[in-house]
């Protein structure tokens, strides 16, 4: 086969070649290339074999010349092929070829050497045997060399592309077919003007073959190469085109040159789009595993975030359990505070404890709702219910709970109020209150010696309708350094000293913040380490004008009501629950029946008929919710009015017991105010209040007692005292007075009762009108 393609291939080399028998391309020398690079070594003796009889058929007679002439190109194409398939890192089919354009520089170089070294020998050996006169050496060397150089650069790559190919069987679309089938008919129309008319138009078939790379493959172009190769050849071995010159030799030059520059031009267009192809391959798989990957990770992080959410569900199911659990005892304290601080037996210096023993309540019950909040905050489900309510009391009850606390500290606590605080604001009164107590309890806890001053100040004056009121809580404590400043508004985040650290958990000052930021405003700090600290924020308070009005009202007390009796029926397992709302309500009136669970209040519902029913819903045999449930289905006792009290404060609960039937809801610890007014809105009954305060208001008469008035010295401490809102400190000194002596007792009667109502401004005006007749 390999001879017969060499016959062919010698004959077709002559048929083309110019009038002198010099051919512009050897196409053998490719060929034998070719397949040296896909057979190996092994294809040495059919090359020498099949040279051996071409040569003697077609070209000599002479058996050294046949016999060199065939060894020597034999060992060429041997030579060339292991330069390539050393340098070239190719396996044997080649087809690494096009990969780079890397690739294709070191073919055209590799392919050059050996072709110039072994023609110097077959030369050599023409002139030696006759055939050629030595005067031609170089013209033939330069004609033989550059035509095995142009068969070597037309022909392998042409048949590594066609065999690699052949094995890959790649199928032909339609549609590409006749696009190259277009390109061809093209190619005919340049070749016929550019070799037969004789237009100098060959360099046209160049944006061929950049076609034919970008649209088509390898196999394709190099085809397309063959073809313009062969009709340039063909065209000016026949005088015709405009390569033809008057001499051979510059006719071979321009024709090689043109199908070089061809050649080259098509292998490295393919090269770097192979490349290219190779990059945006790579590209897209990267691409796809990155794609892979992200689809993995999110997948691992929905897991993650479901085993999170999960933690989080059983987190808030323990809190919402724990926040029941500690309500429930809270009940029974906050009632009978409630109770008690309504009674009339209790002396006055009773009451006063009896109200330590509410508010410290109050606040055990805020620190409850702290550890909800903080589950609400980290759910974003935060929210603020501003109300309108008595601002000077608001903060003087603050004041207290903290006052008691720097007591205890022996550490001085300065209250600072503004002179023009509004009466009435509009605020989540609960939620402020925290915050101040937060920051306050943080400058008591963080401070040994000194004070603590709480002042507040309005800054602002938004026409009638808000003020900006400005907190300030500054201390003479252990202070902040610079660097940890940041980090102490994040939740569980403690600076500083670890034995302080143990007192708490590090969420105050995050809930706080974030409450303040509902209200518009930020928590500022300015410290200094060992020095102390200046806690201090900004928001805007809307007024409310009618609130006098309605504080005189609220703060009497509920004595009765007008109208006929009403009864309660109070339906609670546990004996202290029942037993807050009878003491509540007996007193004023009320007729109380209690029940132990659902199944005997349903009885008492049928047999004593009461207004209203207070039912809890966690209870044996049977609970509020199928109580409800019952109720709701019976067409006697539909109608009833049915107020759920519970311990579980969760909204979701206060939405189930309404949609379970409930027509209010009365959360535990039960407060007397909320209570009356949810009595008030469901009996539509009205009350009857207590009258004002006589004691009071008949101190203020300073004609009516002969009072003792002490020392104008003594009345300017006592000022400064209330100006500073030290009111605790005024009774202790007015105590310490009436001991010393018992003509001060007057006196003391008459400021003492407005310091346990934290009237300071009464009692500065009282102290100011003594200092003022002394100066008359
Ligand atoms: P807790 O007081 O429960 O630890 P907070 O969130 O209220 O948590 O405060 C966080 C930290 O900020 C505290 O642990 C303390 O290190 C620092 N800090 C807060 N207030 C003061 C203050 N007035 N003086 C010094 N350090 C303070």
């Amino acid at each position: 086969m390999l001879t017969a393609t060499h016959y062919v291939l010698a004959n077709l080399s002559q048929f083309v070649s110019f009038k002198d028998g010099a051919s512009a391309i050897w196409p053998s020398s490719g060929f034998y290339l070719a397949m040296v690079l896909l057979l190996g070594r092994r294809v040495g003796l059919p090359i020498f074999l099949s040279e051996l009889t071409v040569n003697s058929l077609l070209f000599y007679k002479d058996i050294p010349t046949i016999l060199g002439i065939s060894f020597i190109s034999t060992i060429e194409p041997l030579i060339t092929g292991w330069l390539l398939s050393r340098f070239l890192n190719s396996n044997r089919s080649g087809r690494r070829l096009f990969e780079s354009s890397r690739n294709v520089f070191k073919f055209l170089i590799l392919i050059l050497p050996s072709p110039m070294i072994t023609t110097s020998f077959a030369v050599a050996v023409l002139c030696l045997t006759g055939k050629a006169s030595w005067e031609f050496y170089g013209v033939i060397w330069q004609t033989w060399s550059i035509s095995v150089i142009t068969g070597r650069l037309i022909i392998t790559p042409f048949v590594l592309v066609w065999v690699s190919q052949f094995w890959r069987r790649i199928q032909f679309k339609s549609s590409s077919v006749a696009e190259f089938a277009v390109l061809l008919i093209l190619l005919l129309i340049i070749s016929r003007f550019a070799f037969w008319v004789g237009n100098p138009v060959e360099y046209m078939m160049i944006p061929l073959l950049l076609w034919s790379a970008f649209r088509f493959g390898a196999a394709q172009s190099t085809l397309l190469v063959v073809v313009i190769s062969a009709v340039a050849i063909f065209g000016t071995a026949r005088g015709l085109g405009a390569f033809v010159q008057s001499s051979v030799t510059e006719s071979l030059m321009l024709l090689q040159s043109f199908i070089c520059v061809i050649a080259l031009t098509s292998y490295f267009l393919l090269a770097v789009i192979h490349e290219n192809r190779t990059a945006q391959f790579k590209l897209k798989k990267a691409n796809e595993e990155l794609e892979q990957r992200v689809t993995e990770r999110t997948a691992e992080l929905q897991q993650a975030k479901e085993v999170a959410d999960s933690a989080n569900h059983a987190k808030s199911e323990f809190l919402a359990n724990m926040s029941h659990e500690l309500r429930t005892p809270l009940n029974g304290i906050l009632g009978y505070a409630q109770i008690l601080a309504r009674s009339k037996a209790l002396p006055q210096k009773e009451k006063h404890g009896v109200d330590i023993i509410h508010q410290c309540g109050a606040h055990l019950l805020t620190l409850i709702n702290d550890i909800l909040d903080l589950s609400k905050i980290e759910a974003r489900k935060l929210e603020l219910y501003p109300q309108s309510f008595y601002f000077p009391s608001f903060l003087q009850g603050v004041v207290e709970i903290c006052r008691i606390r720097a007591d205890q500290k022996n550490i001085e606590f300065i209250y600072q109020p503004d002179a023009s605080l509004p009466e009435g604001i509009q605020a989540d009164e609960k939620r402020l209150r925290q915050v101040l107590i937060n920051l306050l309890g943080n400058a008591i806890k963080f401070t040994d010696n000194g004070a603590v001053t709480f002042k507040v100040d309005v800054i602002e004056s938004r026409g009638k309708h808000s003020k900006y009121i400005k907190f300030q809580i500054i201390d003479t404590g252990v202070g902040i350094a610079a660097d940890q400043v940041g980090a102490i508004f994040q939740a569980f985040e403690q600076v500083g000293d670890q034995k302080r650290q143990s007192e708490g958990t590090g969420l105050g000052l995050a809930i706080s913040q974030k409450i303040v930021q509902l209200m518009d405003g930020t928590i500022q700090v300015t410290s200094q380490l060992g020095v102390g600290s200046n806690f201090y924020f900004e928001v805007e308070l809307p007024i409310d004008y009618n609130w006098v009005q309605q504080t005189n009202r609220c703060l009497q007390k509920i004595i009765g009501y007008t109208g006929q009796k009403h009864s309660v029926l109070i339906i609670d397992d546990r004996w202290e629950n029942c037993s807050v709302i009878r003491h509540l309500l007996e007193p004023i009136g009320f007729d109380v029946i209690e029940a132990p669970n659902g199944q005997e209040g349903l009885n008492k519902m049928c047999s004593q008929q009461p207004n209203l029913v207070i039912t809890d819903l966690a209870m044996p045999v049977m609970n509020g919710f199928e109580m409800l449930k019952q109720v709701r289905h019976s067409e006697d006792l539909n109608n009833y009015i049915v107020i759920v009290s519970s311990a579980s404060v969760a909204n979701i609960d206060r939405q189930m017991s309404l949609d379970a039937g409930g027509d209010d809801f009365l959360p535990k610890p039960v407060q007397a105010d909320e209570l009356f007014a949810i009595l008030e809105k469901y009996l539509d009954i009205d009350w009857q209040y207590e009258s004002e305060d006589k004691g009071i208001s008949n101190t203020l008469e300073l004609n009516d007692i002969a009072i003792i008035t002490p020392l104008t010295e003594e009345l300017q401490v006592l000022l400064k005292l209330a100006q500073q809102g030290r009111l605790k400190k005024i009774t202790e000194m007015l105590e310490e007075w009436e001991q010393r002596d018992i003509s001060y007792q007057p006196f003391a009667n008459l400021i003492k009762p407005l310091a346990k109502q934290f009237q300071a401004k009464k009692i500065e005006q009282l102290i100011e009108s003594y200092l003022n007749q002394g100066d008359v």
